[in-house]
């Protein structure tokens, strides 16, 4: 059992459960540090929607088409340019030392999804229904923790906090 994450098109990158709380972990410490603009952090709530502990296992991924990348140009270019930036940090394993594990096959989940959304191209995001989460429930808490970004106060601690029984 797994999760997909897809390209918008035929192209995606399918995780094993295992693999893919490897690809979350590796991309939010990356994601809380650079995130800015509002919309980052629009982007990070949407990471903290990937944690099965939470959600179940095999029950989560995304869709690159199903992210409401903005309604201009210039705000679907920067968008585009926070994802690639937060991967591109995470893939130089960016606080992967403060992860309990060595994730082994992280920098290729990395790749292949900078691949993935390198050739994708954002298009207007007006006729978007759901499934991206909006300014209000973007990911503003912090977690004093771990340092990461996370659906606080919703849930009772960030996805490192799941995981470890830390609450
Ligand atoms: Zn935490």
């Amino acid at each position: 059992m797994g999760n997909t994450f897809g390209g918008g098109g035929e192209e995606s990158l399918y995780l094993s459960n295992g693999g893919t709380e490897a690809f979350i972990d590796v991309l939010m410490p990356a994601v809380s540090d650079l995130a800015d603009d509002e919309w980052d952090y629009r982007f990070a709530a949407l990471l903290t929607l990937q944690d099965q502990s939470v959600m179940g296992h095999g029950a989560v991924g995304f869709d690159l088409q199903d992210i409401a990348w903005g309604s201009i140009a210039v705000e679907r270019a920067r968008a585009k340019d926070f994802v690639l930036r937060a991967i591109t940090l995470a893939s130089s394993r960016h606080r992967w030392s403060e992860l309990s594990y060595d994730p082994p096959f992280a920098l290729d989940y990395l790749r292949r999804f900078k691949a993935m959304v390198e050739s994708f191209v954002p298009s207007d995001d007006v006729h978007l229904v759901g499934g991206f989460p909006g300014p209000d429930e973007r990911a503003v808490a912090s977690c004093p923790q771990h340092r990461v970004l996370s659906a606080l106060p919703r849930w009772e601690g960030c996805f490192l906090c799941t995981r470890l029984g830390q609450w």
